[in-house]
């Protein structure tokens, strides 16, 4: 298991920023954590992922309780420790709104179209996970069973939630997903989203497996 606790703070702060200055957070929604050796360390609930400083970041264990900081964890802190306790290798999660992404969990369309060679070298489809209130155990459940199969669920009515080895993979993963969702709009208004071909699929897997 790899532990990321040194720069724990400064990771989170660091990508939190760039989270919202992507337009990917808007206003104080979205939250981000990174697994330590103590625990989970998370965002505080309702502050603006582009404002927060080191006070804004609280440790937590796996039943959400608060270990250090003064600060209330986020209250999606359930969902997070779900993750971490289906799974092993993922020591970071963000969850965001991003706008572009959740149009998609609004409109009940799924992103799995493969119309990019980089999107469809990760996935063949984003799950979906139906609608449950945001912060409840019902939600959290929910996303921690997806989180068995897949590292990532979009959220019905939502958002979008993501796990990966670090915040900086997990970040990278989300801001293909967005370029993604822009490209597919962006192409249904000029006159359709075209896929490529299953073939072209299997050649770009073949291609980076390499
Ligand atoms: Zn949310």
């Amino acid at each position: 298991m790899e532990f990321l606790d040194t720069d724990a703070k400064k990771s989170i702060l660091y990508w939190s920023k760039r989270l919202y200055q992507r337009g990917m957070s808007p206003a104080t929604s979205g939250n981000i954590s990174i697994k330590t050796k103590d625990g989970i360390m998370i965002s505080a609930s309702g502050c603006c992922l582009n404002d927060m400083d080191e006070n804004d970041i609280v440790l937590i264990d796996y039943d959400g309780n608060v270990k250090e900081g003064t600060k209330k964890p986020s209250s999606e802190k359930i969902m997070h420790s779900e993750i971490y306790t289906h799974r092993d290798d993922i020591n970071a999660i963000i969850h965001c709104h991003c706008p572009m992404i959740t149009a998609f969990a609004v409109a009940g369309v799924p992103i799995k179209k493969p119309i990019l060679p980089d999107f469809a070298l990760y996935w063949d489809e984003i799950p979906l996970v139906s609608y449950h209130c945001p912060s409840s155990i019902d939600l959290a459940t929910s996303v921690g069973e997806c989180f068995k199969q897949n590292n990532v669920a979009l959220l019905k009515n939502h958002g979008i939630v993501l796990g990966d080895t670090s915040l900086q993979n997990a970040y990278y993963k989300l801001d293909l997903i967005r370029a993604y969702v822009e490209a597919y709009f962006g192409a249904e208004v000029l006159g359709g989203a075209r896929a490529i071909s299953k073939k072209d699929v299997n050649e770009i897997k073949k291609l980076y497996r390499k």
